[in-house]
C-alpha cells in the first residue's frame, strides 16, 4: 500500500483496511491538531489508488472495513469519490462497510442525494470532530464551523443513514468556559444524536498554535479533577436515543463506554465517586494520544 506523511485512524477502525486516498486535511487551521502540521492537501492519483485497491483484493482478504485517509475525504469531487467505493464495492466484495472522517465544511460540499449515494456504495459511518459546542471555543480554536452548523450537518449525514461518530474534547475550552463548554457540547450532541460519541482530553501537541498559546500564558490547561467535572457535566447535558459515549481514549483519566440514556445515572455516581477520591484516575505518564 502507498502511504504518505502521518496516518491515524479512529481507534474503531484498528482492523480496517487502511486506504489512503487523499494527503492531510483541507482546513488545517484548528490550534490544537499537529496531525497534518506542514502537509499540504491534496486527492492522490486514480492509479495509485487503484492499485492499493488491487493490493488490497490479493492482500487484505480477512479484512471486512476499509477507512478511507486523510482528514477530509468527503471534500472529494464526488465522481471520484463514487468510482473509488465502486471498485472497493466491486474488487473487495468482502468489504461490509467503509468509514471515514469528515468535518462540517466537506459535509455541506455533498446534497443530501450525493450522501445517499455514497450510503449506498457502503460508506456506512463518518467520524467528526465537534471539539465543543461552544460557539466562543468554536471561533477560539478555530473551528471552522459553528454549533449550529455542526448539528445541521451531523443531521445531514444521519439522515442519509451514514452512521456517526461525534469527537469532543475535554479540556478545550480552558478553565473559565469549562463549565459552559460542557453544557453546550451536551447541548449539541442531543441535537444530532449520533450512534456514537468519543470524548478525548486535551493534550498539548508540541507546533501547534495552542501549545504555543500556553507557553506563553494565554491559555491554561484544566487538571484531571476539572476535566472529571466537566466530563460529568457534559454526560449530565447529554440525551441521546441510543447512542454509546465513550471516554476511554488513552487520553483520559477516568475510562467510560456507557450507553446512553441507559447508563447516565451510574456513570455520573461513578465520575463522583472518582472526585471524592474513592476511584483511581489513570497516573498522567500512562495518557497518550
Ligand atoms: S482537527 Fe480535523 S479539521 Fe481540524 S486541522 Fe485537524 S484534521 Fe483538520
Amino acid at each position: 500500500m502507498h502511504y504518505e506523511g502521518n496516518i491515524i485512524r479512529p481507534p474503531s477502525e484498528a482492523n480496517s483496511i487502511l486506504l489512503q486516498v487523499s494527503v492531510g486535511c483541507s482546513r488545517n487551521k484548528c490550534t490544537f491538531c499537529g496531525t497534518y502540521q506542514g502537509e499540504r492537501f491534496r486527492i492522490k492519483s486514480d492509479a495509485t489508488i487503484m492499485a492499493d485497491i488491487d493490493f488490497a483484493a490479493h492482500h487484505c482478504r480477512r479484512q471486512r472495513r476499509v477507512f478511507l485517509c486523510d482528514g477530509d475525504v468527503l471534500v472529494i469531487p464526488q465522481r471520484r469519490l463514487l468510482a473509488i467505493l465502486e471498485a472497493i464495492n466491486q474488487k473487495l466484495p468482502w468489504v461490509t462497510r467503509v468509514g471515514t472522517y469528515a468535518n462540517a465544511k466537506s459535509i455541506a460540499m455533498k446534497s443530501a442525494q450525493e450522501l445517499e449515494a455514497l450510503r449506498k456504495i457502503k460508506l456506512g459511518i463518518a467520524y467528526m470532530g465537534l471539539e465543543s459546542g461552544d460557539d466562543v471555543t468554536l471561533k477560539a480554536i478555530n473551528k471552522g464551523a459553528t454549533a449550529k452548523t455542526m448539528i445541521a450537518m451531523g443531521r445531514k449525514l444521519r439522515a442519509a443513514g451514514i452512521k456517526l461518530s461525534v469527537t469532543v474534547l475535554l479540556g478545550i475550552a480552558g478553565p473559565e468556559r469549562s463549565a459552559v463548554h460542557a453544557r453546550e457540547t451536551g447541548r449539541v450532541l442531543s441535537a444530532i444524536d449520533p450512534e456514537y460519541v468519543g470524548a478525548l482530553s486535551l493534550m498539548l501537541i508540541p507546533g501547534t498554535a495552542l501549545e504555543r498559546d500556553h507557553r506563553r500564558g494565554d491559555f491554561e490547561l484544566i487538571g484531571p479533577k476539572t476535566m472529571l467535572r466537566e466530563l460529568r457535566e457534559m454526560i449530565a447535558a447529554t440525551d441521546l436515543t441510543r447512542g454509546l459515549f465513550h471516554a476511554n481514549h488513552a487520553s483520559n483519566y477516568l475510562p467510560i463506554k456507557v450507553r446512553l440514556p441507559r447508563d447516565k445515572t451510574a456513570t455520573l455516581a461513578l465520575i463522583d465517586e472518582a472526585l471524592a477520591g474513592s476511584v483511581s484516575l489513570k497516573p498522567e505518564f500512562l495518557r497518550a494520544l
